[in-house]
């Protein structure tokens, strides 16, 4: 989608994009494009399929929750910043945290943050297992793009996200949710809404799954990595 494609679309959920935003995101193409050349961060670089499938995709996020009221989301295995710094860029209040086992990512959205002007961002080299389970029930939303199976990722995010609030995951086709209810059970969380869409463009079917922890997760989770691969929830 061309940009003034992609500023209707956003229209459409809600999202409103000005000057300022389409600058921000202007220039995160050019260095994500740049940096792209140097260090592996994205196989899509063509500007509408970024447009659509990083740029829009990211903030779907937003029709499942209102950001407007959190204070803090953490984005796990953020990779090139999806889609913590999108939503970032809409949501300037949020504090962010974004969490990458690769430094050289990390290094990648430091300059992003500079450049954009984005404030109170907290960039984490680690593990999610080992993140997580030094920061317990510490944010209002937790959120991972493409970067495990459900049952995986439910067991390495549930911990960080504090009591009554929300992990929500970004799924492609399949929400694989139906495959998760013990992981759920297990780890405190209520699935509190499910959205399946397609995003416009022939871009594909997506799911949002918003899952409320209602209890606190047992401090047995997560465990070590190995355990989670081998024999998961
Ligand atoms: N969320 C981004 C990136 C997806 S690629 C997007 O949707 O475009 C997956 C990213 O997760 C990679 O950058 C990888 O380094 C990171 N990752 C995978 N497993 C991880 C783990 N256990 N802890 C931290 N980062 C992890």
């Amino acid at each position: 989608m061309k940009n003034n494609e992609l500023i209707e679309a956003l229209k459409k959920i809600n999202v409103f994009c000005t000057q300022k935003e389409l600058d921000q995101l202007n220039k995160y193409f050019e260095l994500l494009i740049t940096w792209n050349e140097k260090i592996n961060l994205t196989a899509i670089t063509d500007r509408e399929e970024v447009n659509l499938k990083h740029f829009y995709d990211s903030l779907t996020l937003s029709t499942i929750v209102d950001l407007s009221k959190e204070n803090s989301l953490c984005d796990v295995g953020t990779g090139a910043g999806f889609p913590g710094i999108v939503l970032k860029i809409f949501f300037p209040h949020l504090k962010l945290i974004l969490v990458d086992a690769l430094n050289k990512r990390l290094n990648f959205l430091k300059v992003v943050c500079e450049e954009l002007g984005l404030e109170n961002v907290e960039f984490i080299h680690a593990r999610a297992e080992d993140f997580s389970r030094q920061n317990r029930e510490k944010y209002d939303i937790v959120t991972a793009r493409a970067v495990s199976k459900l049952n995986i990722l439910l067991e390495l995010c549930t911990p960080l996200v504090k009591e009554n609030k929300y992990f929500i995951a970004m799924k492609g086709r399949d929400s694989e949710v139906d495959l998760c209810d013990k992981a759920i059970l297990e780890l405190g969380l209520t699935i509190e809404k499910k959205i399946n869409f397609e995003l416009p463009y022939d871009g594909g079917e997506r799911n949002l799954v918003k899952l409320k922890k209602t209890s606190k997760t047992n401090k047995k989770y997560p465990r070590k990595f190995s355990e989670i691969k081998n024999r998961p929830l």
